[in-house]
């Protein structure tokens, strides 16, 4: 065997499954098909410290671009609710150096520039091919993102709503004093289908404008074109520059599927495991059952599912309770969206606390309190589209 367990993917949850199995004193091989960890950077770079306290980490400020106070959800009509919950714009290529260094400090053998190819499991042991030869474990971790084509090539189906990802295409833009202010706006409506239009402002002139729209295909750049049209009308602009554009597809209301089986777990967004803080607690869980798993000598899948009752322990009920609400959204006209909106507009929202469930019924009863009839916005997540 070349290691006890080979990571595949240095996504931020194959980051935390490769250092906290390492940590736990389980032999670790990390392969990254980049030359550098972070380079090119990933477009997922602000997260909400709430999200980072959860996976137990303390953010630091070497690789925080902008600290900002939280965000404001802005609905078809203009409508405001404001969150107040500090969150982070990160420079992704220091953040992924910062975890990268972790990994390597836990004794990880961290390899870049190697790319899985394909993966044959026999007599209970992985041969992984790679560009640069074969490796062999009786474990293997699989982070390789989105669509991850190891998982499918173990017949596996880490997503349980794969035709539900949000597909987003996000740009790096400049205009005078874009990137001041210190809160995140949010829009939500029928010109971004199935979540939601962005703008990040990250210091000086610079910020970025993205958009995150399900079930329209994976090519969302007309809806991006139509969100810099309807951005600049908003703040008075008459012209932005575009910087840098990405594309990719986020998971967020995709849920995961079948994420272990036996000798195998699958971790990150490419177990639907969406957000940089969620995905990265995800991966925590996985080495430390990987770890365990190793030390006792059972990979099996019974053993492994430990990691799915600590997942759907934490996440399961918000996961699910987010993708019924991000459904409803995305069914719903803009009239209903403002609707609905204006009994929270102006609010102090401090009183929705608690688990998921506790705050879905808390949220409900403040609805039924002040409007009941906004409840009935829910119906729409139970018509066909
Ligand atoms: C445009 C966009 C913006 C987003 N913005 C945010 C945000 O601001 N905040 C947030 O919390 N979430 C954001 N998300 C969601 C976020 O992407 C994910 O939740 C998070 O980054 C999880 O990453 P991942 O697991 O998908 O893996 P990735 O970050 O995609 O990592 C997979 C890694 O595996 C490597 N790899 C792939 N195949 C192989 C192979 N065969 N062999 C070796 N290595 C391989 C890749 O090179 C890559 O490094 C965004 C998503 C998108 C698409």
């Amino acid at each position: 065997m070349d290691a006890d367990i080979i990571v595949i993917g240095a996504s931020p949850a194959g980051l935390m499954a490769a250092r906290n199995a390492a940590l736990k004193g389980a032999n670790v091989i990390l392969i990254e098909r980049k030359e550098v960890i972070g380079n090119p950077t990933h477009p997922a770079n602000t997260f909400f410290k709430g999200m980072f306290d959860r996976a137990g980490e303390t953010v630091d400020q070497g690789y925080v671009i902008k600290n900002l106070k939280g965000a404001h959800i802005v609905a078809p009509s203009g409508g405001e609710v404001v969150i107040q919950s500090p969150a982070y714009f990160l420079d992704r290529k220091k953040f992924d150096e910062y975890y990268a260094q972790q990994v390597r400090k836990a004794g990880v053998d961290v390899r870049t520039g190697i790319e899985a190819l394909n993966v044959i499991r026999s007599e209970g042991i992985f041969s992984l091919s790679t560009n640069e030869g074969i490796l062999k474990s009786k474990f293997v971790i699989i982070s390789d993102g989105i669509n991850s084509r190891i998982a499918g090539l173990l017949g596996m189906k880490p997503i349980k709503y794969p035709r539900d990802i949000a597909w987003s295409m996000e740009a790096e833009v400049e205009a005078p004093g874009l990137g001041e202010p210190d809160m995140f706006e949010y829009y939500v409506g029928n010109h971004a289908p199935g979540w939601k239009s962005t703008y990040s402002p990250c210091g000086g002139d610079r910020a970025t404008l993205g958009v995150y729209v399900r079930r329209h295909g994976t090519d969302v750049s007309s809806f991006f074109d139509a969100w810099v049209e309807r951005f600049k009308n908003i703040k008075g602009l008459n012209d932005i520059s575009v910087i840098s554009k990405s594309v990719g597809g986020d998971p967020i209301a995709a849920i995961p599927g079948e994420i272990v089986a036996e000798g195998v777990m699958v971790t990150g967004g490419s177990a639907a495991q969406s957000g940089i803080g969620y995905a990265m607690h995800a991966g925590q869980m996985c080495g430390d059952v990987a770890a365990d798993a190793i030390a006792k000598g059972n990979v099996s899948a019974t053993f492994l599912s430990q990691y799915r009752k600590r997942w759907n322990q934490e996440y399961r009920n918000e996961y699910y309770l987010g993708r019924i609400a991000l459904e409803a959204l995305r069914k719903m006209t803009d009239k209903e969206i403002d609707a609905m909106m204006q009994v929270f507009e102006g609010e102090d929202l401090s009183f929705i606390q608690g688990n998921p469930v506790v705050k879905a019924m808390r949220t409900g009863m403040f609805m039924l309190k002040k409007k009941p009839s906004s409840l009935l916005a829910y119906r729409a997540a139970l018509r066909r589209k």
